[in-house]
Formats: C-alpha cells, structure tokens, sequence
C-alpha cells in the first residue's frame, strides 16, 4: 500500500516540549508498529538515519499532528546556507553538533510521569532534568545498554524493561542543572513565539540567583550564542575530544558532555577571578571561529557584545605575543 494513503487510528498532536522523533516514536507505539525502524521504510528512510522535517507531510496524514508544529520539533538543516547550519525547535544552530539526535538520554521520572520525549534532551550539553535535578540516562538500568530509538515504546528499553522512577539515577551538579534550565527556557520562548500566545517583553529572562560564573555569562544568550561560548571556552581550556575518550565507551556523548561543561566552567571562572596568569587559550584558531559565528549576521546583541569583548581581548593579547619577539607559542596565548 502507498504510504502516503495510509491512516492510523490513534491520532495526536505534538505535545508541549515533545521532541519530533519522541513523537513518532509515541505514535508508533501507540498505534502498535514496530517502533522508528518501520515509520523509516514506510518514510523510505535508511534505519541510521534521524527523522527531521522532510518527514513532516507524511507523520501528519498518517497521525494527525499540525505540520507547522511538526516541521519545528523536527528540524531541518538551513539551506542556503553554510551546510554545518541547523534549525531545530526555531533556534538556528550554528554546528551540526551542537545537537544529539542520534544517542537518546532520558529522564525516567519525566518519561514515568509524561510519557513523552522531550527537545531538551536531544542538545548535545543537556545532560540533566531541569525538573528533578538528576542526571538523564543514557543506559539502561537492567540491561547496560545504550538506550536506542530503536526501542519499542517511549519508556521501555528494547530488552523490554519499563523505564521506573525507582531506577536511581545521580544528582546533577548546580551547572548541569542550571544548564538544562537554560536550555529549557530557550525552548519555550521558541514555542510561545511559534504559537504566538504572547508578545513577549524582552529577549531575555530574569536570570535566576545563584548562577556559577559560566552560567552568568550564557544565561543573557541566546541558544546558539551560549552553545558557541560553551563550546569555544571548553576549547579553550584545552577540551580535547581524543583525550576525553580514555577509558571510556568510544560513544560516550553524556561522559563527553559533562567534561565540556566543567571546562568551560573552569574557564569561565578564572576570566572571572581575572587569573591572567593561568589563562591560555588552547587551540585558538578553533575558539576564534565559535566566537566570531557569535558576531556575523543578525545575531543577537547579547551574543555579539560578549563575544566581541572576549574576541577584543584575545587579538590584542596576541599581537602583543606577535610583537614582544622570542618564538611566542600561538597555541598557547594568554587571553587578558
Ligand atoms: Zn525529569
Ligand atoms: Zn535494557
């Protein structure tokens, strides 16, 4: 039968906060078929690939969800543009990986309670529930392995194990908590824009009290422009994919995620103390280019001051190093 004559009985719209691949998974589920891999040969889709919002048309005849609602939790990449471009629930993403849509984490207490997957957890640095305070999962509790989208429901592993809230997961520091708030809020104010249920008072929310010093410099942000500063001060402190590997699983993207946070962490609280004499920026010409995306284009002015003022800095410091003479290290400068 053609595909794009079916129906499915049991029909929803995408719920608020439910990520696009959540939702075919739920629909999936359900309607009783066999999970993402057979939504892929009827989308005619390869089972390593991720859905996004060329699939919009077809997931809305066949489970009924409005297409516009579809197209934004799905995502798609910005044509025209450079290829690396994404937009993904109304946030144009300067980097493919700065999204994770291919490694699900979760929160069992969310997925116990909901029912669905949520956009959060498919940013790469999510690597908590703002809601509970824990750390999502990224393995199964009974059977130790990665949690696939290729399991048969929202909450169950494919070794058939319901997900519980009794499945313990660990607390989330502060700045993972606080960054999964972040990235939350970003979200939701796509969303009410989206729908336009308000007209929002400014760009940017009250940042809470108690923010770590990384924190207070992505809050004001927008998402792409608090994912590119994370990623070029991690960078910066000398983050290292291969080195970061050691000893762990070759895909260890939650591992991966919570040693980028704390390096940019770690940074961000040395520009703080002004520690010049600890401050060297590794891999410069990487953090330079997350920095000067932050100024091109229309980007917002939040972004653009803040990287301005870091890139300000840093050029300066290495003209000095250019002109004070002996050999000067241009992988390691002091950045103030
Ligand atoms: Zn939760
Ligand atoms: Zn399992």
């Amino acid at each position: 039968m053609d595909p794009r004559e079916l129906t499915f009985p049991f029909q929803s719209e995408v719920r608020p906060g439910e990520s696009g691949q959540g939702y075919a998974l739920r629909m999936a589920a359900e309607n009783h078929l066999n999970g993402l891999p057979q939504l892929k040969i009827l989308l005619g889709k390869s089972r390593f690939a991720t859905l996004d919002a060329v699939d919009s048309p077809l997931l809305h005849r066949w489970f009924g969800a409005d297409e516009r609602s579809l197209d934004h939790v799905l995502g798609w990449i910005h044509t025209g543009k450079r290829s690396e471009e994404y937009v993904y629930a109304g946030h144009t993403l300067g980097r493919s990986y700065f999204l994770n849509r291919s490694y699900p984490r979760v929160c069992f207490k969310c997925l116990q309670a909901e029912g669905h997957c949520k956009t959060a957890w498919d940013f790469s640095l999510a690597v908590a529930c703002a809601k509970h305070g824990e750390l999502l999962a990224d393995t199964c509790p009974h059977c130790h392995r990665s949690i696939t989208w290729h399991r048969p429901t929202p909450g169950t592993c494919s070794c058939h194990l319901e997900f519980s809230a009794a499945c313990d997961p660990a607390l989330a520091s502060a700045l993972e908590a606080q960054f999964a708030t972040w990235i939350d809020q970003q979200i939701e104010k796509k969303t009410r824009v989206r729908d336009q249920d308000e007209l929002l008072p400014s760009s940017t929310t009250e940042a809470p009290a108690g923010l770590t010093p990384l924190m207070q410099l992505v809050w004001p942000l927008s998402l792409n422009g608090g994912l590119c500063l994370t990623f070029a001060l991690a960078t910066a402190a000398g983050y290292d994919e291969k080195c970061s590997c050691d000893g762990l699983r070759p895909r260890a993207p939650l591992k991966k995620a919570q040693r980028i946070l704390l390096n940019a962490a770690q940074f961000a609280q040395k520009i703080q103390l002004q520690d010049e004499m600890h401050l060297r920026v590794q891999r410069p010409s990487v953090v330079v280019q997350l920095l000067a995306d932050c100024i091109s284009g229309d980007k917002p002015p939040a972004d653009r001051n803040l990287a301005q003022s870091l890139l300000i800095s840093f050029l300066r410091i290495r003209s000095k190093a250019r002109w004070s003479g002996t050999n000067p290290q241009l992988s390691q400068l002091h950045l103030f």
